[in-house]
């Protein structure tokens, strides 16, 4: 439940990015994509192919936003960071922006051989 609720919290940084900032005028797609490797890495990334990412490290610094005036903190990429392994951000002003987070998942403690029943 744990690992779940954190890698929910972070793809739902990387979705409400892709909305919010992604497309400003409205309107968009946003694909997903996960995949649960043997090794039991998950892998989900997040694109859109929207206005894009001029300079991704400044936009990954804590508290660095371009929304201000929304009150938004500028942590989402800090927070996919905590909650996750990796976190890759390929981006392309004009062109749009791929997240792609990387978690390898762990047995529950209590029940070790509940995931391999
Ligand atoms: P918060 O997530 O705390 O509400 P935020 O969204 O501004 O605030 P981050 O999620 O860390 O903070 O994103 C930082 C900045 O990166 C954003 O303000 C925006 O400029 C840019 N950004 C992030 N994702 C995208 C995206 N998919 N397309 C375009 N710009 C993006
Ligand atoms: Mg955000």
């Amino acid at each position: 439940i744990e690992q779940l609720a954190d890698v929910k919290t972070a793809v739902s940084e990387a979705v409400t990015n892709a909305i919010v900032h992604g497309y400003p005028q409205g309107g968009g797609s946003v694909r997903l994509k996960a995949v649960l490797y043997e090794d039991d890495t998950l892998l989900v990334d997040i694109c859109d192919t929207g206005i894009g990412i001029e300079d991704v490290e400044r936009a990954r610094t804590p508290f660095f936003t371009t929304a201000e005036s929304d009150e938004r903190s500028g942590m989402g990429f800090t927070v996919m960071e905590s909650f996750m392994d990796s976190v890759s951000v390929k981006s392309k002003p004009g062109q749009g922006t791929t997240v792609r987070l990387t978690k390898r998942l762990q047995a529950p403690e209590a029940y070790p051989s509940a995931r391999r029943a």
